[in-house]
């Protein structure tokens, strides 16, 4: 899996030396999964439907094809954004600025409806990006104000609320007025069939890019190791990994904690410990009948715990939007078994955490070998600060 052999970084894109510094300068180090899958096939020309959850960074993946092809010695529309709110318009006019910042002489603009026509008709001059709602531009088109002729790019955003409502209309429009040898890009969350056939109608084989399911989401997400001291008794350790849960657990403010062990005997234990304690936890184990499972992933999703305590097998599948604090209470054996368990831990974009707890020595080694194989040599877990 390249996710897990390459450093994740826009380096590997194979992008300009102008995208590369605006990504730096917005604060973006490593691509988000759908970023990684689909700016390359876009780079490409290749006609794109993005489908990809919200917070997932879908407007860098318009915006850094779309930089990548301008060139900005000529001083003419070439690419149009729609989207089908202004608020949404000005934010990309806005990603896009920063992400060309270090483009000399580029030009971005947005057409809203807000301003005066006449303003709007002075701003097309020298405008190398339009990012617009779909009535104003395309009166900016039927004007003769906005110049069609060299548009190598149509990005749709939320493409599912343009082409899933009246706005169509324009849609249809602005896109017949554009040169058929055009790229087309649509993103969105969700896409009904029939938005699925409209945009084909407008594109030209259109590649479908999802974030693949077993994609890990680093970002966002905080990673710290705990490091407990233990004699090779394997009792002693549990003890002091029991000390050391129940300490982050009481330290660390979290909305649902999903635990995770290689064994299923000690979800069920440390599952009693906690309750024991005060903690309202469950567990899941593969040893447990399909009703007991699914008793105990409803009791988590329902908030009537917050602690649930699982082995990999029976966490898979499931999918609960408040876990903001996954704990890794024995190190994983794998290296895709640590990106899935971190992937638990919170949406792109959210403060996720995740703690691994190791017991200093053997376990602590094979904690570092999988850092190695997931990031290189670069990545780097930090010892949990003490709180
Ligand atoms: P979407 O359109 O998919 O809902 P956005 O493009 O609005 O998501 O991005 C969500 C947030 O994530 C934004 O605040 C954006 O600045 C941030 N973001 C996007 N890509 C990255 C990245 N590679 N690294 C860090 N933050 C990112
Ligand atoms: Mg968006």
């Amino acid at each position: 899996d390249v996710l897990i052999d390459e450093e994740l970084h826009f380096n590997a894109l194979l992008l300009s030396e102008h995208t590369l510094t605006g990504l730096e300068n917005a604060g973006f180090r490593a691509p988000s999964p759908i970023q990684l899958k689909a700016i390359p096939i876009g780079k490409c020309g290749f006609d794109l439907i993005i489908k990809a959850k919200s917070g997932t960074g879908k407007t860098a993946v318009f915006s850094i094809i779309a930089l990548e092809l301008i060139n900005t010695k000529k001083n003419v529309v070439q690419v149009l954004v729609l989207a089908p709110a202004r608020e949404i318009a000005v934010q990309i006019e806005t990603v896009l600025q920063t992400l060309g910042a270090s483009y000399e002489g580029l030009c971005v603009r947005s057409f809203i409806g807000g301003l005066p026509f006449d303003q709007d008709v002075k701003n097309l001059n020298k405008c190398h990006i339009a990012v617009g709602a779909p009535g104003r531009v395309r009166h900016l088109i039927e004007s003769g104000a906005l110049k069609t002729n060299a548009i190598k790019l149509l990005v749709l955003d939320e493409a599912d609320k343009l082409v899933g409502s009246d706005m169509k209309f324009d849609i249809n429009y602005i896109s017949k007025k554009l040169p058929s040898e055009k790229q087309v890009i649509a993103s969105s969350a969700t896409y009904s069939e029939d938005d699925y056939k409209y945009l084909e109608t407008m594109m030209s084989g259109p590649t479908l890019v999802e974030p693949t399911t077993h994609t890990p989401l680093l970002l966002g997400l905080k990673q710290y190791v705990s490091v407990v001291k233990s004699n090779r008794n394997v009792v002693h350790q549990l003890n002091i990994k029991n000390d050391e849960l129940l300490r982050l657990l009481s330290h660390i403010t979290f909305s649902q904690s999903l635990v995770f062990t290689n064994y299923q005997t000690r979800a069920e234990s440390i599952s009693n410990i906690l309750n024991r304690k005060g903690w309202n936890s469950t567990y899941m184990s593969g040893q447990q009948s399909q009703p007991e499972r699914l008793k105990a992933i409803k009791s988590f999703q329902q908030g009537n715990c917050r602690v649930l305590l699982s082995t990999d097998v029976s966490a898979r599948g499931i999918d609960v939007e408040n876990v903001d604090l996954v704990i890794n209470y024995d190190v994983p054996l794998e290296p895709y078994t640590y990106l899935h368990r971190l992937g638990r831990a919170g949406r792109f974009g959210s403060h996720g955490i995740c703690i691994t707890i190791a017991a200093h020595g053997k376990e602590l080694n094979e904690y570092q070998a999988i850092l190695g194989k997931i990031g290189g040599s670069n990545m780097f877990v930090p010892q949990l600060p003490n709180t």
